[in-house]
């Protein structure tokens, strides 16, 4: 399908961009020059695909999607451009031509870090899926000059370095100042009366910045499809009276442009928690506000009748984080277009819908009232009203019990509860894996479900394989391919057959051989980044995810401790070489996170430097653990670390990256693992520790007693007393005393003690199963074999059809 690929024409093409852009020839110029001259010369193939798609979508005047996000982690466009546009090899080759590597040239691209983990990770995940499922979408978020901050590791603690990535010029982007759009803060409204007597409401003494898109091209896998990421710029206006043009006016004027551009300054770096900073949410209705505002206006371009406006767009918020999207549809409804309230509603609820990601309670979104309503003084009136009348509609629905209609108003206790506005605002509420929609319709949301049964539903996540498989394992992808065709790059369902090919021998052994390769790699990466040695023919167990205490890495290095003690006590045991790798950026305000990662690191080094262990555990921390870094780590992994106290992760999606490469998961029954642990059956996962019923139980009950624990293992009393004693850090004995008393006396509010016990038993099962070299590829095969489940097509296919009611549009190019 890469018919309109010519090898010479792109060499030309190359050469001509590395003179004109960066007035160089192909042997003077940098390798990141090359990058640049190659994404340019790929962005003009692209070029007539973006605006073939645009066309036909007008043309047939197409059902779009918005899918609004404060995050996407989208990782390097090169290389996965060239798999959808099926070019690689070609790209390779023409490069080879003009004496250029092209590895050399895909680790040039910065690595676009605009989330902070799974949530920005889904968001990018489903663009991919809608572009090869030829769905016409947005993407709609927020241009940040600064992404996730670039992790350093300095003396084993974190260290945050400011992500620079459109140091060097993004070729991916096209800056349309065309399309900008004014966003209103502050101020005041002013009620006038309009003729026919209702109220028209005017916005006064605003502050207005200018939202500019940059648009990004979004390739579908083998077709045409173009769809579009549109990401966010904020600008001031500046408007210069010449007549008073003198220092103190242009001051004033550079000044307000900086200040403008504060906005889109920094990606917040928390993961499942928020900090409730104005800055943010000037940047929740910043982005917002302009996207909404263009799917109005690009409807209006079209239609006359806005109630036709569902039958035209979706609008999907990933997260409450854009829930005032609610709101600023009902503005434009009603102060631009002059409906009536009731008409505008009816619409806005059919066109919003609303994914919930979590239900821990430091990640719910809450505004004061305060700030809420002097930086959005009519977006916080709308708010009211719409509370108004859905606390109205409470009373007659439940009467008397005041206390049910206090827990579920919109603004209570001096905050704007976004969570309740997206879902009042809403036709449909969804959790990302079954046991998170259940706990949601049965705990978080009860009242809510009671209300409005119709609204619940469930989109378990998914991934997209043509990046974490096709990319990020070419030779594991190769080998499929071979086997079962290539069918699995758009129905990853095809997997399946590969099933009976855990019987065949030679399979079996090629597949074991491209692991063994991966985890060399893996090996020299590590050699070659942290100065470790580790042995490939070790088991690599390997934790990558946000930093955080319910994910409970610390479970995990608790248990190497004291897999280190045993080896210490016991020097001639049998005890089969293990390497446990971490990667996980914390929130730089999170500091027992923070000293998670210098326990790790300093529990790494202890054990990589003891000779008498003779390198039978080692212990690494990647640094930076990113989209590019995730690509290298999956492939290699023979073991996928899932332990998150059950209940608290909503979906995971890494754990689908591990099983799609043959990994094997020891996980707890949270999230998607327990929809993995269906697809690939009992015998072929490892599960381990208490159920979300049981944790639940024990919170309502208040009857978990972690001393109980430390008085009955004395492993794990050592392990713990490690902690203290200046065994860990002799010359600071008290540097790891919050953790330990987080464990004892906080209550181990993540069940870390609790399930220590399993988590270890566990372990031991694991290593017995992975000596049997044949019987442990069986089953990593059958891992691969099930994942089909866990494309993020099939969730998207979900959504176009359960919710968004979306048609694909083929696109053609004559
Ligand atoms: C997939 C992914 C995540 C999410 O991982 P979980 O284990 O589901 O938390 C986070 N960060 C990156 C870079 C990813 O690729």
């Amino acid at each position: 399908m890469n018919l309109d690929f010519n090898k010479e024409e792109f060499k030309r093409q190359v050469l001509e961009n590395v003179k004109t852009l960066k007035r160089k020839t192909i042997e003077t110029a940098t390798k990141q020059q090359i990058y640049q001259a190659v994404a340019f010369a790929l962005r003009d193939l692209i070029t007539d695909r973006w605006i073939a798609t645009h066309k036909t979508y007008e043309e047939k005047d197409a059902k779009i999607v918005y899918y609004l996000s404060m995050e996407f982690l989208m990782g390097r466009a090169l290389g996965n451009n060239l798999i959808n546009l099926m070019a690689k090899k070609e790209v390779e080759e023409a490069l080879a031509e003009l004496g250029i590597n092209y590895n050399d040239i895909e680790e040039e691209e910065p690595d676009p870090g605009l989330g902070n983990g799974g949530l920005g990770r889904l968001a990018a995940c489903f663009l991919d899926s809608l572009a090869t499922l030829e769905y016409p979408a947005y993407g709609c978020g927020i241009r940040y000059r600064h992404g996730i901050f670039e992790q350093k590791i300095v003396d084993g603690y974190q260290v945050e370095q400011p992500d620079n990535w459109l140091e060097n010029g993004n070729p991916w982007e096209i800056r349309r100042s065309e399309y900008a759009c004014e966003v209103k803060f502050g101020g005041n409204v002013r009620v006038e009366k309009k003729e026919n007597g209702e109220d028209r409401f005017i916005q006064e003494n605003c502050h207005t910045i200018i939202a500019v898109p940059y648009d990004i091209p979004i390739l579908g896998y083998n077709n045409y499809t173009v769809n579009t990421l549109r990401l966010w710029d904020a600008r001031a206006i500046i408007k210069f009276d010449f007549n008073k043009f003198d220092q103190g006016e242009y001051q004033k004027a550079v000044e307000q442009q900086y200040l403008a551009e504060t906005i889109v300054e920094v990606l917040y770096p928390n993961d499942n928690h928020i900090q409730g900073k104005e800055l943010r949410l000037k940047q929740q209705y910043f982005f917002v506000s302009a996207s909404v505002q263009t799917a109005v206006k690009k409807f209006k371009s079209k239609h006359n009748d806005l109630k036709d406006l569902p039958k035209k767009i979706a609008i999907q918020m990933n997260d409450t984080h854009p829930s005032m999207a609610v709101a600023e549809l009902m503005r434009i409804l009603i102060d631009e277009e002059d409906l009536s309230w009731d008409e505008a509603w009816n619409i806005t609820t059919q066109v919003c819908a609303y994914t919930n990601h979590t239900i821990m309670s430091e990640a719910l979104e809450k505004w004061p009232v305060e700030l809420f309503s002097r930086l959005l003084p009519r977006i916080y009136q709308i708010i009211e009203e719409i509370n108004r009348r859905f606390c109205l509609e409470l009373l007659i629905r439940y009467k008397d019990d005041h206390e049910r209609i206090r827990r579920m108003a919109i603004i209570s206790d001096g905050q704007v509860k976004m969570a309740w506005l997206a879902i009042v605002g809403s036709h449909s509420v969804n959790g990302v894996a079954a046991l998170h929609t259940e706990i949601l319709k049965n705990q978080e949301l009860k009242d809510f479900y009671e209300l409005y049964p119709h609204k619940f539903n469930n989109k378990t996540n998914g991934i997209t394989q043509r990046r974490w498989l096709a990319k990020a394992n070419p030779k594991l992808a190769a080998l499929i391919t071979d086997t079962i065709g290539d069918g699995w790059f758009t129905d990853l369902t095809e997997l399946n057959k590969l099933v009976p090919y855990k019987e065949n021998e030679a399979f079996r052994k090629k597949f074991m051989e491209i692991k063994y390769e991966n985890k060399i790699k893996l090996a020299e990466y590590i050699k070659k980044h942290n100065n470790i040695e580790i042995d490939p023919n070790s088991i690599y167990d390997i934790q990558i995810k946000r930093l955080h205490e319910y994910k409970r890495q610390l479970l995990n290095v608790l248990h190497i401790l004291y897999l280190y003690n045993q080896l210490k006590a016991h020097p001639d045991m049998d005890f089969y070489p293990r390497t446990f790798i971490f990667g996980a950026k914390a929130a730089p305000g999170y500091r027992r996170a923070k000293l998670i990662i210098k326990l790790i690191n300093t529990v790494a080094d202890i054990i990589n430097k003891d000779e008498h262990i003779n390198g039978k555990i080692k212990v690494v921390f990647v640094e930076n653990y990113n989209v590019s870094i995730a690509e290298k780590l999956f492939p290699a992994a023979d073991i996928s670390e899932q332990i998150s106290t059950a209940s608290k992760e909503a979906s995971g999606t890494g754990n689908m990256k591990f099983m799609l490469n043959g990994a094997v998961t020891i996980g707890t029954l949270d999230g998607a693992n327990i929809e993995i642990k269906e697809e690939v059956g009992d015998e072929n996962i490892f599960i381990f520790g208490l159920t979300a019923d049981q944790v639940i139980e024990y919170y309502k009950n208040r009857n978990y007693n972690p001393w109980d624990i430390y008085n009955t293992n004395q492993d794990l009393r050592l392990v713990l007393t490690q902690l203290i004693n200046g065994f860990l850090s002799p010359e600071n004995p008290e540097l790891f005393r919050e953790i330990y008393d987080s464990l004892l006396n906080g209550g181990d509010e993540y069940f870390v003690l609790k399930d220590f016990d399993s988590y270890a038993q566990t372990h031991r099962r694991i290593v017995e199963a992975y000596k049997n070299r044949e019987e442990w590829t069986k089953m990593q095969i059958m891992n691969v074999a099930k994942s089909g489940k866990f494309s993020s097509d099939r969730t998207i296919k979900e959504y176009a059809e359960e919710i968004w009611n979306l048609e694909p549009i083929h696109v053609s190019v004559d």
